[in-house]
């Protein structure tokens, strides 16, 4: 595996990230909410890093993968939803790839009437958009490859590395079997 982001800059990243949210909220109350899973690192060192009042809570995203790597239906999951209603909410995930997450769960949270709903990823995969809505924050722009490590995972392993890395292929399997 070949590291795109080293442990170091993911720190830097983040820490810049937070001082640009900080100066953008003005130490307005914020609920901070990451998507289940791949979010959930990067959910931990960013709201260690902002200085203002804050909730955390937690949305699902998840889109069923058969045996086959294609992605494919994307369910939302609210269960975990704390109270959003007239809150500024900062939408977190871990890569915005096609968007069609993003996009799909920023309409989801218009339904529980927030104050105002900006989004934050980590990663942003260039070149793959297929919707027009753009992460308000983001840490890193990545070529179009697979990546792997804080927090984002291939079959749900990985997520523990501590920096991120290129999946060239996956363990054990033939090199064709690497997701898109
Ligand atoms: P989108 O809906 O923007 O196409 O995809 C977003 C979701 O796809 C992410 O939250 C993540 O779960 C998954 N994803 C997209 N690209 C990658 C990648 O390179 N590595 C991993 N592990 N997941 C990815
Ligand atoms: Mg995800």
């Amino acid at each position: 595996m070949h590291t795109l982001i080293s442990e170091r800059q993911i720190r830097e990243g983040v820490a810049r990230l937070a001082a640009e949210i900080d100066a953008d909220y003005h130490g307005r109350p914020l609920t901070v909410l990451g998507v289940l899973t791949g979010s959930i690192i990067f959910l931990s060192d960013l709201v260690r890093c902002l200085n203002q009042p804050l909730r955390v809570g937690l949305i699902q995203a998840s889109s069923y993968r058969g045996p086959t790597t294609t992605p494919g239906e994307l369910t939302i999951n609210t269960a975990l939803l704390p109270q959003v209603a007239g809150r500024d909410v900062l939408l977190l995930d871990d890569i915005y790839d096609t968007g069609q997450t993003l996009a799909r769960l920023l309409r989801e949270l218009v339904q529980f009437e927030p104050r105002s709903v900006r989004s934050a990823v980590l990663l942003w995969k260039e070149g793959r958009q297929t919707v027009d809505v753009v992460p308000d924050y983001h840490g890193f722009k990545i070529p179009n490859v697979f990546v792997v490590g804080y927090g984002l995972d291939f079959n749900d392993e990985f997520r523990n590395l501590r920096h991120i890395a290129r999946l060239d292929a996956a363990p054990g399997a033939p090199a064709n079997s690497v997701p898109e």
